[in-house]
């Protein structure tokens, strides 16, 4: 919770000296950034160790209100977002959608002006401290799929929605799950046409998506550095397999690095990210965990130890990080699903064979 606040109040103070949104337009509090001076600037945020936005969804409904929004909607939810004056969540998956997301069935009626919401999603990070949600919901029919799908902005205060927390490995609360009883949303607050929401989150993320790798980037050296350091402090560096082991981990944080500056590269040229970002992600999610799973193995037995337990390596730091990593290879497209784009837009190899459901 303090860290939270802490998060909040820093992106209070970027925004009040316009020094937050490198990439937003400066109309809506923005920096106006061109794309390579948004790298530096990440660069050096990273180099600070300052931390990002407190709700980091911020990065997908801020692009995408700014690309489909209606005027009315910049005006009203730029500003205080940016600010971290209302937090926002995403509510996209639900207890049987996540992968195949366009099997949602949480239902939106339309009534006169409204929409009547009914539905449960999960896994919402930040549910319990957000004021907003962007969610998608079904307007259309099931069989329909992604064709029948609605992109609405939902109060989280409104009468009818109700959050539970939910805990996660790590004995923490980050996300939860959201049940959504006959709550009305104002037809004002639909980002794009009815039916179009499919296309809006697909292609709302802007050309911001190719610039994200650089703080990852510059965090994993530092964390390399610091689990070379334990390597030696605790006489593990003379140990042959281990180093084998840094050296291969040395050379994913390496191919992340180049592979990031490929994508950026890909955006300057064509105007948009392409399918390497998947390939810098993937990479990324495998390669934290993976530096969470050598350091444990360095600390041995002791790495059982948590933040409150005398004798614990480093405050706990690497056993925290090792069981926060879990979630890594799961949120925002698990590893499986990576490797499919990889395999199709990168590499050109046939679709995978439809499932039951439609792989969509
Ligand atoms: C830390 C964290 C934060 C999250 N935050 C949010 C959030 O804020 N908002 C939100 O909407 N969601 C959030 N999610 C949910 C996340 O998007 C889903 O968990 C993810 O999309 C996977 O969906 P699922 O859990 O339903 O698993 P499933 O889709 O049921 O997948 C189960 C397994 O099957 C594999 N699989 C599924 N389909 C295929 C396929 N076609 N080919 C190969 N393998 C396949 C998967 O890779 C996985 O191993 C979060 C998840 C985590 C872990």
């Amino acid at each position: 919770v303090e860290r939270f606040e802490w998060q909040r109040r820093w992106a209070s103070d970027l925004a009040s000296h316009g020094w937050a949104g490198p990439a937003w337009p400066r109309e809506w509090g923005g920096m106006g950034l061109p794309l390579s001076d948004q790298v530096a600037y990440h660069e050096e945020m990273a180099h600070a160790r300052l931390p990002g936005h407190p709700s980091s969804s911020v990065n997908i409904i801020g692009p995408t209100l700014i690309r489909h929004g209606t005027d009315e909607q910049r005006r009203r939810f730029l500003t205080p977002m940016l600010a971290a004056d209302e937090i926002w969540c995403q509510g996209f998956s639900e207890p049987d959608a996540g992968s195949d997301l366009p099997s949602l069935t949480t239902r939106a009626t339309r009534a006169d002006d409204i929409y009547i919401l009914t539905g449960h999603k999960v896994w919402t990070t930040n549910a319990m401290r957000a004021d907003w949600m962007f969610a998608l919901v079904r307007t259309g029919d099931q069989q329909a799929r992604e064709r029948g799908l609605t992109y609405l902005l939902v109060d989280m205060h409104a009468p009818g929605v109700e959050v539970r927390r939910l805990r996660d490995i790590t004995g923490g609360y980050h996300f939860g799950e959201v049940f959504l009883t006959d709550v009305a949303v104002p037809a004002t607050r639909r980002v794009g046409d009815e039916g179009d929401g499919w296309r809006i989150a697909r292609t709302s993320l802007g050309l911001e998506r190719s610039t994200a790798f650089v703080g990852n980037t510059i965090r994993y050296q530092r964390i390399m550095g610091e689990l070379c350091d334990l390597a030696v402090t605790t006489g593990r560096s003379r140990d042959p397999i281990l180093r084998q082991r840094l050296a291969r981990l040395e050379t994913m944080a390496r191919l992340g690095a180049i592979n990031g500056s490929r994508t950026v590269e890909h955006a300057l040229r064509h105007g948009e990210v392409g399918p390497t970002s998947s390939v810098t992600r993937l990479l990324h999610s495998l390669l934290e965990q993976e530096i969470h799973e050598v350091a444990m193995d360095v600390i041995g037995a002791a790495g059982m130890l948590g933040r409150q337990d005398p004798g614990a390596v480093q405050g706990g730091r690497w056993v925290w990080g090792f069981l926060q990593t879990r979630a890594s290879t799961i949120g925002a497209g698990t590893s499986e699903i990576q490797r499919n784009t990889i395999a199709e837009q990168v590499l050109g190899l046939p679709h995978e064979p439809a499932t039951q459901k439609g792989a969509g």
